[in-house]
């Protein structure tokens, strides 16, 4: 069974979107992965289809209803789906590596995007949402958030990248940043490809290539050394 990606979100249009090119395209045309964004709006109500409402308690913005976004989960994902519901919401647990490699090692996920202040409590209690955040700073939909989540897991599937190797060696995989990489042309503009690169040996290439991750590493995300 390949991973299955369901999205409720206000912005269905907005989907495959760039997923649907390059990499994550290439796969999602291979049936690797398969992607169905539901429309929320389909489930508001009254002739606006009225999805949002004044906060409880006053403040500013609108909040996503419960029942309406109650509705659209329940039509959109069957009961006993296994698959995990995650909210995006900049409350949510950090998305990492290795959270991105449990998602792409299940049968997929159901993705709620939110919008204005957000959703409702109350349906994140009562379906069980799991709140996941990209990163601390906060964007003006979830619908962003949720195509790096798709992304992060749909590179990892079996048979989407090339080289089954070319997951392993990457930043996080190891906590350590990657390594700097070279092409040809073998010099340009004064600046040339370190001759290590270019030895044909092996071990010494490996050992560069240890030391430049670890320095990388230590300047930019020493947090990263201490896990
Ligand atoms: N009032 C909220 C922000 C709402 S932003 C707060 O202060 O926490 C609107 C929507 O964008 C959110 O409901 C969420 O779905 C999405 N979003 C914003 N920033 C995000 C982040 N860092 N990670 C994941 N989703 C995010």
């Amino acid at each position: 069974m390949s991973f299955a990606a369901t999205i409720l979100t206000l912005y269905p249009e907005m989907f495959p979107g760039p997923l649907g090119l390059s990499l994550s395209g290439d796969a999602l045309a291979r049936g690797l992965w398969s992607l169905t964004a539901r429309s929320i709006r389909d489930h508001g109500l009254g002739r606006h289809r009225a999805v949002d409402d004044t906060p409880a308690g006053g403040g500013p913005g609108m909040v996503i209803r419960c029942d309406v976004l109650g509705a659209a989960i329940d039509a959109a994902v069957p009961a006993h789906d296994p698959r995990p519901k995650l909210l995006m919401s900049p409350r949510g647990k950090p998305l990492t590596q290795s959270y991105v490699r449990e998602l792409a090692a299940g049968p997929g996920v159901v993705i709620v995007c939110g919008r204005f202040e957000g959703v409702d409590e109350r349906v994140i209690e009562a379906r069980g949402l799991e709140e996941v955040s990209i990163g601390d700073y906060v964007l003006s939909g979830g619908e962003m958030a949720a195509m790096i989540v798709i992304d992060s897991c749909v590179r990892l599937l079996p048979g989407v990248m090339g080289k089954e190797a070319s997951g392993t060696e990457e930043s996080f995989e190891t906590n350590r940043l990657e390594y700097p990489h070279y092409t040809r042309p073998r010099e340009w503009e004064g600046r040339a490809i370190p001759d290590v690169l270019l030895s044909g040996n092996h071990a010494a290439i490996e050992r560069w290539r240890r030391e430049e991750s670890e320095r990388i590493t230590r300047e930019r995300r020493p947090d990263l050394l201490e896990r």
